[in-house]
């Protein structure tokens, strides 16, 4: 991309010039570790199938996991992701996915489509990206299996129900999907997008929805 030959390499958490993201932000990210949340995979002090978090919620995947705690850093560091549009970002998202988690048991992966808009404005799909970089990593196919409905109201900024309500319909599903398939997001924030992209996956024939993301925000 033509930003990342005109910007400086910096590292995206500290911005101290180097790589993309520097040793000391790398070591200080938190990795998200056993004991989680069989379902949602919320950290907690000891393995539960269900949590205060996700019980009582229809969430249209089986699970959901993160390979970091969605902190301060984090945030910063998806924040340039976004709007630098990074792809060297996306390498280094997806090796420390690819580090933590499991390669999943599945047929493809799918991704969280960007909507149009947004992603006109960035000129960039971080979800997109990373399902690519894994892709490549766990050598599964990624597809394009999830398209965006209508146009949703940012998240950010957003109560649970609210984002739920918002986010209900977003997605349609765009093909067939094989019967397993793993959804991949750079930010589990609620879980309400990864639900509804998830729901759109059942509908298209997918028995079984796996949720991968790069950062999970912890409460
Ligand atoms: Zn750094
Ligand atoms: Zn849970």
């Amino acid at each position: 991309m033509l930003l990342e030959i005109l910007l400086p390499n910096r590292c995206a958490a500290c911005e101290v010039p180097g790589p993309a993201l520097c040793i000391g932000c790398r070591d200080a990210l938190i990795r998200l570790a056993p004991p989680l949340c069989a379902r949602c995979g919320s950290p907690g002090a000891w393995p539960v199938r269900r949590c205060v978090e996700c019980s009582g919620r229809r969430l249209g995947f089986a699970c959901a996991r993160a390979a970091i705690v969605y902190d301060a850093r984090a945030r910063r560091l998806v924040q340039s992701w976004k709007e630098r549009g990074q792809r060297r970002l996306a390498r280094e998202a997806a090796a420390l996915v690819a580090e933590t988690l499991a390669r999943p048991d599945v047929a493809a992966l799918a991704f969280v489509p960007a909507d149009a808009g947004r992603a006109l404005e960035r000129g960039h799909r971080p979800a997109e990206a990373l399902a690519d970089q894994l892709g490549r990593l766990w050598e599964l196919p990624v597809q394009r299996l999830v398209g965006r409905g209508r146009a949703v109201e940012r998240q950010r900024g957003l109560g649970l129900k609210e984002r739920r309500r918002n986010v209900a319909g977003a997605f349609v599903s765009a093909r067939a999907s094989p019967t397993r398939v793993c959804l991949i997001d750079d930010v589990y924030a609620s879980g309400a997008t990864a639900a509804a992209a998830a729901s759109a996956l059942r509908r298209g024939g997918a028995r079984r929805v796996e949720v991968v993301t790069f950062a999970r925000a912890v409460r």
